[in-house]
């Protein structure tokens, strides 16, 4: 009989995009369908931050073993520090047909685009360059050497979308999470993703 496996969703983008404020929007909706797949990281935990909850913290060592017994999707350094995706728990939640959801740097989706083709690959873009070099003359702190590195930083990552299925614009969180849903909707009502079943339907299986 068919099973419906879930979707697998990644929410990635340039760092400083604002990608973690509009996760965490979207897990604050009472509608939100889809489930969080907490990242591993070798980062030391901020203040506040729960242990299982916003990340499960590792030591080096310990992030290295999970990397050697394969038990990483995917996995990047940012920032001196490891960061990865349980491969088990992604498994498990698609396979009893809930959609996960992943919000992962650049390097990282690159890799999962590689593995499961058939996911959705959501990129997260500022309203533009100009608005993110705006951002960063703004604050005030940097030297003009370092806003210059980081624009060049954000010019390679703002490349990196055409491994994307859809860009949306961070113009306002609840405007990004409102278009994240809205693909996340349409995506499921594609047809290469729902014939299957209907096939399965004509010929009598369920
Ligand atoms: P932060 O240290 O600010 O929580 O996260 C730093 C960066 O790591 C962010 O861009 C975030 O999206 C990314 N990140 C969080 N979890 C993962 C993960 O499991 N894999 C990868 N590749 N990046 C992650």
């Amino acid at each position: 009989m068919y099973k419906k496996r879930g979707l697998l969703i990644v929410l990635s983008g340039p760092s400083g995009v604002g990608k973690g404020t509009v996760r965490k929007e979207l897990f604050t909706q009472p509608n939100t369908n889809y489930e969080y797949s907490v990242s591993m990281t070798t980062r030391s935990p901020r203040e506040g931050e729960v242990d299982g909850t916003d990340y499960f913290f590792k030591t080096k060592e310990e992030f290295e073993q999970l990397i050697e017994e394969g038990r990483l999707l995917e996995y990047a350094q940012y920032v001196g520090n490891y960061y990865g995706t349980p491969l088990d728990y992604v498994n498990a939640t698609l396979d009893a047909g809930r959609d996960v959801f992943l919000e992962i740097e650049v390097v990282g989706a690159a890799q999962v685009r590689e593995k499961v083709p058939d996911g959705l690959f959501i990129f997260l873009a500022p309203p533009s360059l100009s608005a993110l070099e705006d951002r960063l003359i703004g604050r005030g702190t940097e030297s003009a050497d370092v806003i210059k590195s980081r624009v060049t930083k954000a010019r390679d990552e703002l490349e990196m979308m055409n491994l994307y299925d859809y860009v949306v614009e961070n113009d306002e969180v609840h405007h990004a999470c409102d278009r994240i849903n809205a693909i996340v909707t349409a995506e499921h009502c594609r047809r290469e993703r729902v014939e299957k079943r209907y096939r399965q339907m004509l010929e009598g299986e369920c």
